[in-house]
C-alpha cells in the first residue's frame, strides 16, 4: 500500500481525524518545517486500534509528536503518518495516598509536575522546566535538575503500530532500557500512558521546587522559539560549554542562531526555515570538531532530511 491508500484507508476508519499534506510547524517548538503525508489525531485507545489495524500491513514511517519540543521537521516535510494524543490520553490519575501518579501519553509534564505538588506529591518537579509530554518524556527519558525519568517512572503502556494483533503492553521500567536521553521505545511504538512512583510531601515544599526551578530556567535559558538541547553531552563534558569555548555563540545561519543565552540551544527566529537551523547544526558540529576534537550527536529528533538518519 503507497502513502495515498494509506491515508484512504485510514479515513475510513477513523472519519474525520485524519488528515493529508497537515502543517505540523505549529505541532512543534520551533514551529518550522513542512507538511506531514498524513496526520493522524486519536483521542482514544480504540483509534490507536484502528490505526494499528491499517498500519501493521503497510508499515510507512511513523512519527509520534508530543509536544514537539524536541523535534525539528524538514521543511520538504515528512513522507509517512504523524500520529498526535489527546482526549483520553491528555488525562492526569494521582492516587489518595500519593503512592503514584498516572498520566496519559499526551499530557504535558509542567501540568503533571504542577498537579502533583498541589496535592502533596513530591518527586515529579524536575518535569515542570520540560515542555514535552509524557510519552516524549519515556521515549528521551528526559531529565533535569539531578533527576531524570528513569528515576520516577514505574511502568508504562506501549502500543506497537506495526504490531498486527495489537494490544496495549505494560513494561516495568526496567524494561523499557532507559539510560542517557534513550529507551527502548521505536518509532512505531506509542507511549499511552505511564505510572510515576510518589513521595508524600507538604504541599508548599513541592510548590518551592517549582518556583525554584521555574526561577532557575528563566534565568538560564532563552524563550523563543528552540527545542533546548540541540546536542547530546559527550560523557564527563557539556555540549555547551564546547560551542561556547569554540566561540559560537550568536552564529547565524539564515534565521537561525546560537542563543547567547546557552549555547547548546539554538533559536529560529521569525524568518527562519528548518534548513537553516539544520545548516546551523552542522555548521556547529565542525566548527566544534574543528576546535576541540569532540563530534557532537545531536539529542533533537531531525525528521525528513533526507542526507541524515531519519530518528522519529
Ligand atoms: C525550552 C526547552 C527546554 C528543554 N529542557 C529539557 C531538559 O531539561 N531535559 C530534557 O530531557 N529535555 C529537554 N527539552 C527537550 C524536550 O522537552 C524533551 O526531549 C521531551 O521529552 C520531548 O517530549 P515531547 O512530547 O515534546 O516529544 P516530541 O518532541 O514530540 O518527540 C520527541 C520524540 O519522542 C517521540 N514521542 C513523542 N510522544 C510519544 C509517545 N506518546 N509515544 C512514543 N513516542 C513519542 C517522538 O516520536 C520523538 O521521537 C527541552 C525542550 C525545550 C523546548
Amino acid at each position: 500500500m503507497n502513502l495515498t491508500d494509506v491515508a484512504t484507508a485510514l479515513e475510513a476508519r477513523l472519519p474525520g481525524r485524519v488528515s493529508r499534506d497537515a502543517s505540523v510547524a505549529e505541532l512543534t517548538t520551533y514551529r518550522v518545517g513542512g507538511p506531514a503525508a498524513v496526520l493522524v489525531h486519536a483521542g482514544d485507545e480504540a483509534a490507536l486500534l484502528a490505526l494499528a489495524s491499517v498500519l501493521a500491513c503497510s508499515k510507512p514511517p511513523v512519527l509520534l509528536i508530543g509536544r514537539g519540543s524536541n523535534l525539528l521537521v524538514a521543511e520538504a516535510g515528512f513522507r509517512g503518518v504523524a500520529v498526535v494524543l489527546e482526549g483520553d490520553f491528555a488525562t492526569i490519575e494521582i492516587d489518595p495516598d500519593a503512592d503514584h501518579v498516572r498520566a496519559g501519553g499526551a499530557v504535558p509534564l509542567p501540568m503533571l509536575a504542577r498537579r502533583a505538588a498541589a496535592v502533596g506529591v513530591g518527586g515529579l518537579e524536575f518535569f515542570v522546566g520540560i515542555p514535552g509530554s509524557v510519552g516524549g518524556a519515556v521515549r528521551m527519558n528526559a531529565g533535569g535538575h539531578g533527576r531524570e525519568t528513569a528515576d520516577v517512572l514505574r511502568r508504562a503502556w506501549v502500543l506497537d503500530l506495526f504490531g498486527g494483533a495489537a494490544a496495549v503492553e505494560a513494561r516495568d521500567v526496567d524494561g523499557l532500557d532507559l539510560s542517557y536521553r534513550h529507551s527502548n521505545v521505536d518509532a512505531s511504538h506509542v507511549v499511552v500512558r505511564a505510572e510515576f512512583a510518589g513521595e508524600p510531601d507538604d504541599v508548599t515544599v513541592c510548590e518551592d521546587r517549582i518556583a525554584e526551578i521555574v526561577r532557575w530556567r528563566r534565568e538560564h535559558q532563552p524563550g523563543g522559539s528552540n527545542a533546548g538541547s540541540v546536542f547530546r553531552n559527550p560523557p564527563g563534558d557539556s555540549a555547551g560549554r564546547l560551542i561556547d569555548e569554540a566561540g559560537l555563540k550568536g552564529l547565524r545561519v539564515g534565521g537561525a542562531v546560537v542563543s547567547d543565552k546557552h549555547a547548546n540551544f539554538f533559536q529560529a527566529g521569525p524568518d527562519a526555515t528548518a534548513d537553516d537551523v539544520a545548516r546551523l547544526v552542522d555548521a556547529v558540529r565542525v566548527r566544534v570538531a574543528d576546535a576541540t576534537g569532540v563530534e557532537l550527536v545531536t539529542e533533537l529528533r531531525m525528521i525528513g532530511f533526507n542526507d541524515r538518519e531519519d530518528t522519529p
